[in-house]
C-alpha cells in the first residue's frame, strides 16, 4: 500500500507549535523580504511567506526594488538590516536579475540572520557536518516530512535529480550526513532511469516532467520538490504521480508535499534565528 506524504498536515502541526510558542513570548521575530523586479511567480512567494509569517506572529517587512536597481544599492540594504537589531531574519527573494551577481547579495547576510541558510558560512557548516545557525528551508522540508512518516535514511540508496545550491545539493549533503549513501544526478547525467531505478529514496528536484514508473524501483520512497505549470497552465510535479504511485511505499504529491513543507522550515528558521540571537524574547 502506498502512502501519501502528507506535507501540508504536518505544515498546520508545525504551525500550530510555532504560534504557541511565539505567544509565550514579549517580543516577536522579524523577517525582512528583499524583492527585486516583477517575477509574478515570486511577488506569489513574497506575498505567501509575508501573510504566513504575519498569521503566526512574527513580524515581516517587504522590501521591493525595481528590476533596474543596482547590486550595490541591495548590498546597502542588505548592510542596513544586518545592523538593525530588531530585524532577526533577512531573505533575498531568488531568482534575482542578470544583472546582480546572487553570491555577492547571499554571502552579504550576516549568517546569524540567514534565514535561508544559503550563506557561506552556513552551507560550509552543512558541507563539514557541522552545525549550521538554520538549514536551507527545501531539504529541512524534506528531512522533515521523511522523520515525520518514520522512514529510515541510514543505510540506504538515495538519489538526488537536481544538483542547485538551493534543494538538490544541500538535501544530498543532509542525507549523507545521516549516513544514506547518495548519488547526485543532473543535466548531464547519461542513462538517468538507470540510476534512479536503484534507488530506495528518489528525490528530484528538476522542475520537468521526467521521473515516469520506469525510473523507479518497487517500493520506493519518491519526494518530488519540482513545480512548474504545464502547457495547459496545471500544477505539475517533476513525477508522473498517477502511472509511479502504485510502485512506491511513499510519495509526496505536487502540490501539497514538498511546497507547505519549505515554508513551515522558513517559519521554523525565522524562529530558530530569534531565539539564537539571544534577543530579549
Ligand atoms: P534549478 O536551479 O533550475 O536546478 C535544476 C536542476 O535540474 C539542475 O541541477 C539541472 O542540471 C537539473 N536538470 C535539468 N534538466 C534535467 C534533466 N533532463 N535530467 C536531470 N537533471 C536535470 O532549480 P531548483 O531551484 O533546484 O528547483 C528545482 C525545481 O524545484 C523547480 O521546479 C522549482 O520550482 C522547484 N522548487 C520547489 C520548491 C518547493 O518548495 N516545492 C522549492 C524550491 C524549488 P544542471 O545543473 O546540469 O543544469
Amino acid at each position: 500500500m502506498t502512502i501519501i506524504l502528507d506535507g501540508k498536515k504536518l505544515r498546520d502541526k508545525i504551525f500550530e507549535e510555532l504560534k504557541a510558542k511565539l505567544e509565550k513570548k514579549s517580543s516577536k521575530p522579524t523577517l525582512a523580504v528583499i524583492i527585486v523586479g516583477d517575477n509574478p511567480a515570486s511577488k506569489i512567494y513574497v506575498n505567501t511567506k509575508q501573510k504566513t509569517a504575519e498569521k503566526l506572529g512574527i513580524n515581516s517587512l517587504v522590501i521591493e526594488y525595481p528590476k533596474d536597481v543596482t547590486e550595490q544599492e541591495i548590498l546597502n540594504k542588505i548592510n542596513e538590516l544586518n545592523n538593525n537589531k530588531s530585524i532577526t531574519a533577512i531573505l533575498v527573494q531568488l531568482p534575482l536579475p542578470k544583472h546582480i551577481n546572487k553570491f555577492n547579495i547571499i554571502d552579504a547576510i550576516d549568517p546569524k540572520k540567514d534565514v535561508d541558510g544559503l550563506t557561506p558560512y552556513n552551507s560550509g557548516k552543512l558541507f563539514s557536518g557541522e552545525i549550521p545557525y538554520v538549514y536551507p528551508c527545501t531539504p529541512k522540508g524534506i528531512l522533515l516530512l521523511l522523520d515525520e512518516y518514520g522512514i529510515e535514511l541510514e543505510g540506504k540508496q538515495a538519489v538526488v535529480v537536481g544538483r542547485s545550491n538551493l534543494v538538490g545539493k544541500p538535501v544530498a549533503q543532509m542525507l549523507l550526513n545521516r549516513n544514506a549513501t547518495v548519488t547526485m544526478c543532473h543535466s548531464k547525467t547519461k542513462n538517468l532511469a538507470d540510476i534512479t531505478k536503484t534507488a530506495d529514496i528518489l528525490i528530484s528536484a528538476v522542475g520537468k516532467n521526467i521521473v515516469g514508473e520506469k525510473y523507479i524501483k518497487n517500493n520506493c520512497v519518491v519526494i518530488d520538490v519540482g513545480i512548474f505549470r504545464d502547457d495547459s497552465g496545471k500544477i505539475r510535479g517533476d513525477v508522473d504521480f498517477d502511472s509511479v504511485f502504485k510502485h512506491t511505499s511513499y510519495i509526496s504529491p505536487v502540490p501539497g508535499g514538498v511546497g507547505p513543507m519549505t515554508i513551515a522550515s522558513l517559519m521554523m528558521n525565522t524562529i530558530e534565528l530569534f531565539e539564537a540571537n539571544n534577543l530579549p524574547q
